[in-house]
């Protein structure tokens, strides 16, 4: 294996077209020199320069990459997995912000906007200029949409919104949010600008994941919109859905450069550290660790692409998605934690990544469809049994 890259122990990369791989080489210079330095103390301070982050996402070119038109790029689905992967490297919460502008509020103007919704957020949202949020989940409404409470009733031609969203990411800082909600005709989408009066949104604090990450409750208080407030492409839960399946797309990317990242740093570690007289790594206890360590980053590496092929080709199935999803954070998380115990007390420390991306992949298990949710997705698939709710 001389001169192969520990890190793509199976040469995954070899695979990603020239396009890609330029890709892969802007971003991840990117992240080392605008985040890396700063990730820490935005994690420490639970704090986020939005605005700027957002700009420079924009010039990046990374916001809605996958999407065409209005100002996005049209890149390959692989090309934004792998936009993801190099952004979680460095930490969940920069990969969520990109997620969250791009695959929900993005994709959901894009793919059920009217021409007026898209011409009027598409650019500004793709430039960084102006940022988005995607509100489903609500205080009593989380695994199961079903049951939200939000609820838009038609005032003669206008829309009135009432109702509460929580962990909506990036409610604090957004310009505009999608907003599901109940209406006599099923679950609609509103595209609701954040100075609406009666809007209002709440930082969450005393976070202790994903802490590089704004995170809010979002208050609709009879907000009043016009009709052309609503997404006209789409009714029911079909729409927030399969926004969902477009992040999650993104999260089994990522996933994988977390768990890079946290290996890499167990390697580089447990070659300089000496203990007994030698290096942690001679140790076959380390070894072992490390083996166990580069099966799941190239792993979840491979599944990450097969996925991204099958989406480019128009054939992933959202089951396979969860798949990847249930597959890539489980094998990070797995890999976080093992690397956490191989440093030892600097394990524990801001001072290495390794604790924080630990930290963050909790969040990344729970957000986009629960491990359990995406087991039950994968249960049916393999059974034709649907096994979401109790038959009572
Ligand atoms: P619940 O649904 O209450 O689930 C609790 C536990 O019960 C889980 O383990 C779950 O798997 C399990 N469970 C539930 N139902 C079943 C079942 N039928 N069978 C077996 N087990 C079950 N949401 C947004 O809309 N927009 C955002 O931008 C956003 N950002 C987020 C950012 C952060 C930092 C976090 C933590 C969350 C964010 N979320 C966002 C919310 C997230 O999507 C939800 O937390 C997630 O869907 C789970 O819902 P819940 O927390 O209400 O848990």
């Amino acid at each position: 294996m001389t001169g192969s890259d520990p890190g793509d122990f199976l040469g995954v990369d070899a695979e990603l077209t020239v396009d890609e791989r330029d890709i892969r080489d802007a971003v991840r210079q990117f992240a080392e020199v605008e985040l890396t330095p700063h990730v820490a103390e935005w994690y420490e301070n639970a704090t986020l320069p939005a605005r700027d982050l957002a700009k420079a996402f924009g010039r990046l070119g990374v916001l809605g990459m996958h999407l065409s038109g209005y100002g996005c790029a049209g890149s390959s689905a692989v090309a934004y997995g792998i936009a993801c992967r190099e952004l979680e490297a460095v930490d969940s919460g920069l990969r969520s912000f990109v997620s969250v502008q791009g695959s929900l509020a993005m994709y959901a103007i894009h793919r059920y906007g009217s021409e007026e919704q898209k011409q009027r957020w598409l650019p500004p949202l793709a430039s960084g200029e102006a940022i988005g949020c995607f509100g489903l989940t609500e205080p009593d409404a989380g695994s199961d949409p079903a049951s939200m409470r939000t609820r838009a009733r038609r005032d003669g031609t206008d829309w009135v919104l009432d109702g509460t969203k929580m962990w909506i990411t990036n409610g604090t800082v957004a310009d505009v949010a999608v907003v599901w909600a109940q209406t006599d005709e099923g679950v609609r989408g509103f595209v609701v600008p954040t100075d609406a009066p009666g809007f209002s949104a709440h930082e969450i604090t005393r976070k202790l994941s994903l802490r590089a990450s704004l995170t809010a409750e979002l208050v609709f208080d009879g907000v009043r919109l016009p009709s052309d407030a609503v997404l006209p492409g789409v009714t029911g839960l079909r729409g927030p859905l399969s926004c969902l399946n477009e992040a999650r797309f993104g999260i089994v990317f990522g996933a994988v450069g977390a768990a890079r990242t946290c290996y890499e740093t167990a390697l580089e570690y447990t070659t300089t550290r000496t203990q007994f007289g030698a290096p942690l790594a001679a140790y076959q206890l380390t070894q072992r660790k490390l083996a166990d360590l580069v099966v799941e980053v190239n792993r979840a590496g491979l599944v990450a692409l097969r996925l991204g092929r099958l989406k480019d080709a128009g054939e992933l199935h959202h089951s396979q998605v969860s798949f990847g999803k249930l597959a890539n954070v489980r094998a990070a998380l797995d890999v976080a934690r093992t690397a956490r115990s191989m440093l030892g007390a600097n394990g524990i420390s801001l001072e290495y990544p390794v604790m924080r991306h630990a930290a963050n992949l909790e969040t990344v298990l729970t957000y986009e469809g629960t491990e359990e949710m995406h087991a039950l997705s994968v249960g049916q698939a393999v059974t034709g049994i649907p096994a979401f709710r109790v038959n009572t």
